[in-house]
This record gives structure tokens, sequence and C-alpha cells, in this order.
């Protein structure tokens, strides 16, 4: 089952499925860049978002992938249009909806749509919810690790929260390696960033930025989208669980996020992604307005290194914040 975004994951397991973050393929994949041009050899035009494009072709290069879960709502009108596309080309697509605003009530009835749609009994939904606990336990502890005593590093804790929104597509396995790499953390002394930065925004699509925050001694401390991707809460339902997930709301609840992580992490400043033509650019100037941090935003388009304007500002920032 492909995903086109982090959807109530539980359900697809109950079903017996295999959840593929089509994103992640996309990402992961060394000719991720050619990808976007497959795409627009295909039809699709250069002035959308390059993760449109990435996550198109990566499910053309998956046969094994016989069905595809949208988010209609929440996400964008892009991959709305996605799915109307797939759906043109003969593929099985559901849509999902978060609602909007955030309503208790209907997201419990998008959460039984999806069920019965893909056959997950109840119980069964429950039970995946439950198993998972001692998986999300362990990923707020990496989480913890890494900010409170730095013994795992901004780019670690990205990797292991961002795969969770399809445990990479095989539970018991991601469940060991996050284990196992959590006991290797403990293990390692503390370490004392010497800027502390939180990363606002969608993932990013450049392929080195923490690699380049490293070089300049700035640490990505908070990783705003993959850690709600993990599902931070803990002891919800369900329900609750996708009601607090910030990502397909509005931006208040962002927000909060983003304050809190500034209090609770000690942030020194923060770097806001942004991505090129996606309609979330506009919550900048409301980012910039409401925390009262140093803020750098950042734009990037295709998968790509840095481009040097964008290191040049990058190092500038750190080095004031230093
Ligand atoms: S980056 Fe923005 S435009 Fe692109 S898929 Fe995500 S929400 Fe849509």
């Amino acid at each position: 089952m492909g995903l086109t975004t982090t959807i109530p994951v539980e359900v697809v397991l109950a079903a017996g499925l295999t959840p593929v973050d089509l994103n992640n393929i996309f990402i992961a994949s060394p000719e991720a860049l050619a990808w976007v041009s497959d795409a627009e050899a295909a039809g699709f035009p250069r002035t959308i978002c390059a993760w449109v494009k990435g996550i198109y072709t990566a499910l053309s290069r998956r046969p094994d992938i016989r069905a595809v879960i949208a988010a209609c709502q929440g996400d964008c009108s892009y991959t709305q249009a996605l799915g109307e596309i797939l759906e043109a080309e003969g593929r099985e697509v559901i849509h999902f909806q978060f609602p909007y605003p955030p309503n208790r009530e209907q997201i419990r009835r998008e959460i039984a749509a999806l069920a019965a749609r893909l056959g997950a009994a109840t119980e069964e939904v429950v039970r995946v919810q439950e198993k998972l606990r001692p998986l999300r336990r362990n990923l707020r502890e990496l989480d913890r690790l890494t900010w409170e005593t730095g013994q795992v590093r901004g780019r670690e804790n990205f990797q292991y929260l961002i795969a969770s929104s399809d445990f990479e597509s095989d539970v018991e396995a991601y469940a060991q390696k996050v284990a196992d790499f959590l006991k290797k953390a403990r293990g390692r002394k503390p370490y004392k960033a010497k800027v502390r930065l939180g990363l606002a925004g969608i993932p990013p699509i450049f392929t080195n930025l923490w690699d380049y925050l490293e070089e300049l001694d700035g640490e990505v401390v908070f990783n705003e989208i993959p850690r709600q991707f993990s599902m931070p809460y803990p002891d919800l339902d369900l329900a609750d669980q996708y009601l607090r997930y910030t990502y397909p709301y509005d931006i208040f609840g962002r927000l909060a996020d983003l304050e809190e992580a500034v209090k609770t992490r000690r942030l020194d400043g923060i770097v806001h992604y942004t991505q090129s033509f996606c309609f979330r650019q506009m919550f900048d100037q409301v980012i910039r307005e409401r925390l009262h941090i140093p803020i750098l935003t950042i734009e990037g388009d295709r998968p790509a290194p840095l481009d040097s304007r964008t290191r040049m500002r990058l190092e500038a920032f750190v080095d004031v914040l230093r």
C-alpha cells in the first residue's frame, strides 16, 4: 500500500498490508533527481513541487505497490491532483481526509471508513496501536537523547523519525533497528552542541543539510515534522493521536509545538525549510512573527546538495548565533 503522506498507518497494518511511504522511496533513491525529470517528461509541469513528481515516478518503479492512499485534505492540492492522475491511469486510490478544522468525531469517522475500506477489524486496529506503543516510546527516547544529552545527532534523529511514517515497511525489523541504535547511543558520551538549532517545515529535499550544519558546529536538536511523524504524544487513542498530529491541520498547532520546542530544547535559532512551489511557504511570515527567536528561511527545489548561496547563508546564520 503506497502512502503519499503520513496517515493512520495502524489501519494499514491491521488490514495485513505493507505500508510504503513513497516520499521515502523517492528521496532515498540514488536517482531521485532523474525521477523528477522523468515525471516532467511524462507531462508534469516544471512549476509544481518536486516531491509530487518524485513520488509519481517512485510509484512507477514499484510494480509491487497495488494501491495508494492519498490525503485529499490535510496535505496539499498537488497530492489530491496526483491521486486523480493515478486513478485516471487505472490505479486503485483510496482517499483519506484529515478534517479541517481538527475535529475528533470526524477523524474518528475517517479512520473507521479507512478501516472498512481496507477490511481491518476495529479490535485489530486497537491491537496494532498497542503493539506499536513500545516502538513509539523508543522513538521518543531517541528524540530525548538528541536534545537532552546530545548522544543522538540531529541527522540520526531525522533518519529514524522520518522512517516512522511506514516503519521502513517492516515493523519488526525497524523496531529492532531502533532498539539496537538506542543501546549504542546510550553508551556514547554526551555531546554539547555549540549552536542548538530547530529545523521547521516539511522534510528538506537537500541531500547534505545536516552534514553541512554539523561542519559548522550547528546541531539540529529538533526536527519538527519527522518528530510529528513518530506520533510523540503517549497514551492517546487512535483518533486523538491523529488529532494531536500537527502536520495536516492549521498553522496554530504547529506554532504551539514550535514554541514549546524553543523553550524546552533551548534552541538558539530555527532554520525554516520551505519547498519551491509549496503553499506552506506562506506560513513563513506567521512563524517569524510568532516565534521570538532568530529564524533563517531556506528554500529547496530538487534533490541535490546545498547550493553555494544557501551554504553561505547557513554559515552566516550559525556564525551570528555562535
Ligand atoms: S512539499 Fe508542499 S506542495 Fe509538495 S507535496 Fe508537500 S505539501 Fe504538497
